[in-house]
């Protein structure tokens, strides 16, 4: 399965932008490629160059945060199929939806989570792999 995986609050806790804490979600992830499954990150997460005033001069200051989610995959040794998009779906569509036949992210309706006590709830890493085991995916 090609199977789609957001990053902040699935991949580890809301702190955009910076990298937020560990929430269970490697040993799911490399299981799932292990299994032969191909990851894709789909995040809101971009990089981007912009404009901010320092000392009064306006300088360019580039924002990675993309790249930094990118980085947190390698560093985990997760392999990433895809980012942002389905590589194989340019062959059949111009959408700009990447194309999975799974997405989880904690946005989404039914994605198990973990409520804190502080902060914005996460998503349930054990509970998700029961899910996949369910379902036979994993
Ligand atoms: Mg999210």
């Amino acid at each position: 399965m090609d199977i789609c995986i957001d990053f902040d609050g699935t991949c580890v806790t809301h702190e955009f932008p910076a990298i937020g804490k560990d929430i269970g979600a490697v040993p799911v992830l490399r299981e799932l490629t292990e299994a032969g499954h191909k990851l894709i990150l789909f995040t809101m997460r971009s990089d981007r160059k912009v404009k901010k005033k320092k000392d009064g001069e306006t300088i360019t200051v580039e924002e990675n945060f993309l790249t930094d989610a990118v980085n947190w995959f390698k560093e985990n040794g997760i392999e990433l199929y895809g980012i942002q998009k389905n590589p194989r779906q340019r062959f059949w569509t111009n959408s700009p939806k990447a194309y999975g036949h799974l997405y989880i992210d904690d946005a989404n309706l039914g994605c198990p989570l973990i409520i804190p006590e502080e902060g914005r709830p996460y998503v349930d890493w054990n509970a998700v792999r029961e899910s996949l085991k369910e379902k036979g995916i994993l």
